[in-house]
């Protein structure tokens, strides 16, 4: 069953450790992120983009889909199912699909409005025992690539968020989404620390976590840092994996063009690249914690 990722959260920021979010695109992704965090006894959070949520035909096919397979794989570690950077639209649409776990990024709204609804929100996952994430801030993206530090979140308004009763908050801290700009200028620690002394408890988010050092990372979840998103870098691995089987001609041997056989290096790739990640984190052998 889907659990909300509150409860992996709070025992997080307890036990300095971070708990991974893994995009998912398709069947083969949810299939090796669900092996990995299980052979790690590892809690997890499987995130859906508004994107990858319409690719999927939806997110019911996407809801229905994961809750089918923890039970067909036996999964024992608590899986929370998380929009990720959704509109309010699709916050309402993700709710009434299933999903136990919501991210409101009303990020490019006006302040006033982007704390209206996700007072919302708040009220309205409460009541279904779901947990909210909500961003304060813009992360910065791709498209802004040149600059060399992202955005960084103002600590009074990460607090106005956070006292609202949201159950994690996604702040910028020169995080950026996708592969880091070479003169990218790193973690913004006194922004991070700020920030962390304003919302006490309250478990933070880092978005972008492909690229990041992994000494940064460490440091960011020993300053309060409880949830990691990691995207980009399974596209990386599951793209290099598929590319070495076609240019070793695999797919011309026997029935190599299978699709089950094509994609297999590509989804053993992220089994290994999340496995990686969930030891970095030390969220391994952390799914016990409702016992
Ligand atoms: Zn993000």
């Amino acid at each position: 069953m889907l659990v909300s990722a509150k409860g992996m959260l709070d025992e997080a920021v307890k036990g300095h450790y971070a708990v991974g979010q893994f995009n998912i695109n398709n069947l083969e992704w949810t299939k090796a992120i669900l092996t990995a965090a299980n052979n790690m006894n590892a809690p997890v959070i499987l995130g859906v983009s508004g994107g990858a949520g319409k690719y999927m035909t939806g997110f019911k096919t996407v809801a229905a889909m994961v809750d089918a397979m923890l039970d067909t794989m036996n999964i024992s570690v608590p899986v929370a199912l998380h929009l990720d950077h959704g509109t309010y639209e699709q916050a309402l649409d993700a709710i009434d699909a299933g999903f136990s776990s919501i991210m409101f990024d009303g990020s490019s709204l006006p302040f006033e409005e982007n704390l209206e609804k996700t007072k919302y929100l708040v009220n309205l996952c409460a009541g279904k025992s779901l947990s909210l994430e909500a961003e304060v801030g813009a992360i910065g993206g791709e498209e802004d690539g040149v600059v060399g530090a992202g955005e960084v979140a103002d600590p009074a308004e990460c607090k106005t968020i956070a006292d609202l009763g949201v159950s994690m908050l996604a702040a910028g801290i020169g995080n950026i989404h996708g592969v880091y700009p070479e003169n990218w200028a790193g973690l913004q620690f006194d922004a991070l620390k700020a920030i962390k002394e304003q919302v006490g408890d309250m478990p933070l988010v880092l978005h972008g976590g492909t690229g990041i050092p992994d000494d940064q990372i460490k440091k960011a979840i020993d300053l309060g840092v409880a949830k990691i998103n990691v995207n980009t870098e399974c596209q990386i691995v599951f793209a290099e994996a598929t590319r070495k089987y076609i240019e070793a001609g695999k797919d011309q041997q026997g029935k190599g063009f299978d699709p089950r056989k094509l994609l297999a290096p590509g989804y053993d790739a992220i089994i290994d690249k999340v496995t990686e990640k969930i030891a970095l984190f030390g969220s391994d052998n952390k799914a016990d914690y409702k016992l």
